[in-house]
């Protein structure tokens, strides 16, 4: 936890928090942060600062916060992820929220399984959890926005072609005759498949809402290795 965020139920007071729960264990245990240390923190969704330790003891941590920092700059971009897997959609989250994602779709797709979308980790609470893990590990306080498309061919129909106008639109697909582009700079609608990739009819409605289909060389990346890879690539 690099950066301590809060919420608006954390604050006692104008310029101060009584947090109780496992950020003042880790403020405790992990910081072992003693009275008048200052610690990074950030408000959710606002402006990110110092927390001074006022108080340290078997009834919490109070801080008194100074705010003076904006969060880092958003990525330039929406994902659409084909439904990962649950236990790799816990992490893909957590890497998609610490690298700056603020806007992703999660998507259906042929080579989804339908349980997926049952998982626990579906559930709203769950999602934020994973995606505030990405934020504290990052420093950002801007939690990212996230959409669940159960339905490939009304989103890529209907709504794509929205998303993607104006924007440079990539599709991520082993084989493709075009490599990934690198650095780019301007607004970026990225998909990225599942684990048995897109099949070719869902590459060519891609396309068809405005994606360039491109490969990443010649090896075949895990889906939380790909999203990894092509942020950093791309940006
Ligand atoms: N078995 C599938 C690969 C799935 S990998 C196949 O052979 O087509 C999961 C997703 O990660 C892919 O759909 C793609 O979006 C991305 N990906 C992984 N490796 C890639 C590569 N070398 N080039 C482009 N995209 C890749």
């Amino acid at each position: 936890m690099n950066l301590i965020l809060l919420y608006e139920s954390d604050f006692i007071s104008e310029h101060k928090v009584h947090l109780t729960d496992h950020r003042a264990q880790h403020i405790q245990n992990v910081h072992r942060a003693a009275i008048g240390d200052k610690l990074k923190i950030g408000r959710l969704n606002q402006l990110m600062g110092s927390g001074l330790v006022r108080q340290s003891d078997a009834n919490g941590v109070i801080l008194e916060t100074h705010f003076d920092q904006e969060p880092p700059t958003p990525l330039p971009l929406t994902l659409i992820l084909a439904l990962p897997r649950p236990r790799m959609l816990a992490r893909s989250l957590q890497h998609i929220s610490t690298l700056g994602v603020k806007r992703l779709v999660l998507l259906g797709t042929k080579r989804v399984e339908k349980s997926y979308w049952m998982s626990p980790e579906l559930k709203p609470e769950k999602i934020r959890d994973n995606l505030i893990l990405g934020l504290e590990q990052a420093r950002d306080t801007l939690l990212p926005e996230v959409h669940l498309e159960t339905q490939f061919k009304p989103f890529v129909e209907d709504r794509l072609p929205n998303i993607c106008a104006g924007t440079q639109g990539i599709v991520a697909h082993p084989g493709s005759l075009e490599a990934c582009p690198r650095g780019i700079e301007g607004e970026t609608t990225l998909a990225i498949g599942p684990e048995g990739g897109f099949i070719p009819y869902e590459v060519e409605k891609l396309v068809e809402a405005g994606l360039k289909p491109v490969h990443l060389g010649e090896r075949i990346l895990r889906v939380e290795t790909a999203v990894t890879a092509l942020l950093a690539r791309l940006f």
